[in-house]
């Protein structure tokens, strides 16, 4: 495979290019891995998409919110990548996102890209592998990327991770109860999406919608947001209803984390935040290796009979390993 041509071709916003590109860098060969670092590095850098996280829980929403929002932007003359990080893929093969037909009119858009889940063994290869994804379709020229995830605790924290913006979709609440919602992720949303706020629904979608508006106004304030934010409001994904005014407070966010220089910086902390992770997991990978693993052994062996003191056996074992 010829690197250049292929960053040539994403740059150009060819569609097969793109997906042969996700393809690579979803890779876990050792080879294919060196020909992912390579394409991103020959990729231009100085497109800048909006990047949309999306989380809730199965049967909120989430789908038909994201095929009509994507159709919205669309309208306004955007092009929108769908990305998804599956949980559920990294624990039993099986997937919440990726195997039932979503998205039907989105997917059949010029102007939209949709890309399932990878499946890889573990949420933290899912995460840098969707992060990378991320980077193709901005270097694609796409306007928007939507990352979309299930609400099961860590895989919002890693979209957050990949995010300018971070929704939370949830559902009408049938009492006035908060929805179990946890408070690490609640601190996470910079709007909270209340949908399917029509029909018989429409009522507790208002009282649902009060009742995170008053518990995030309990929250600390925090820098990287203007006044007002952040805030809940009412959609519903089906009657296309409150979709506009989502897009107008996305861009008022936005706008204003640009102009206050939070925008670059979330950026660069996030970019940390990879590299560091990246790190971790290169050297958990190295311990992981065979030959590793076997000297691991025998040096554990060796500590558990006494032979040798813990502390020194793994100093040496951490030496040999940069060998
Ligand atoms: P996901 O699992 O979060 O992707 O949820 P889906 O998009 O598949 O939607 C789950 C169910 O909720 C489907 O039966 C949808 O038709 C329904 N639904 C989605 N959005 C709305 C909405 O705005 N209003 C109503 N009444 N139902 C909706």
């Amino acid at each position: 495979m010829n690197i250049d041509d292929l960053a040539k071709g994403i740059a150009a916003g060819e569609r097969r290019a793109l997906a042969r590109g996700i393809t690579l860098v979803e890779s876990s060969r050792e080879d294919h891995r060196a020909q992912a670092i390579a394409l991103l590095a020959a990729l231009p850098k100085e497109r800048e998409a909006l990047r949309i996280g999306l989380s809730g829980t199965p049967g909120v929403g989430k789908s038909t919110f994201i095929e009509s929002f994507g159709m919205m932007l669309i309208a306004h003359g955007l092009r929108v990548a769908v990305l998804a990080i599956d949980p559920s893929s990294s624990r039993s093969g099986g997937s919440i996102l990726g195997d039932k037909t979503r998205m039907d009119l989105l997917s059949r858009e010029k102007a939209a890209f949709i890309r399932p889940s990878p499946s890889q063994t573990h949420l933290g290869g899912v995460a840098r592998r969707t992060r990378e994804a991320v980077a193709l379709c901005e270097a694609a020229g796409f306007d928007v990327v939507l990352i979309e995830t299930v609400g099961v605790g860590q895989s919002e924290t890693v979209v957050a991770e990949m995010s300018d913006v971070f929704l939370l979709l949830l559902a009408p609440a049938g009492g006035d109860e908060l929805q179990g919602v946890k408070r690490g992720i609640m601190e996470m949303a910079d709007i909270i999406v209340v949908n399917k706020a029509d029909g018989d629904l429409k009522p507790a979608a208002t009282r649902t919608c009060a009742d995170y508006a008053g518990a995030l106004r309990l929250l600390r304030k925090r820098s990287q947001d203007p006044d007002g934010f952040p805030k809940a409001m009412m959609v519903s994904a089906l009657q296309e209803s409150g979709l506009s005014e989502t897009w107008r407070e996305v861009q008022a966010l936005t706008d204003w984390r640009r102009t206050n220089g939070f925008w670059v910086r979330t950026r660069a902390a996030q970019a940390r935040y990879w590299f560091e992770q990246t790190v971790k997991h290169t050297l958990l990978a190295q311990l992981e290796a065979p030959k590793a693993k076997a000297t691991l052994m025998k040096l554990s062996d060796e500590v558990a009979q006494g032979l040798v003191d813990p502390t020194k056996a793994a100093q040496d074992f951490v030496a040999q390993l940069d060998r």
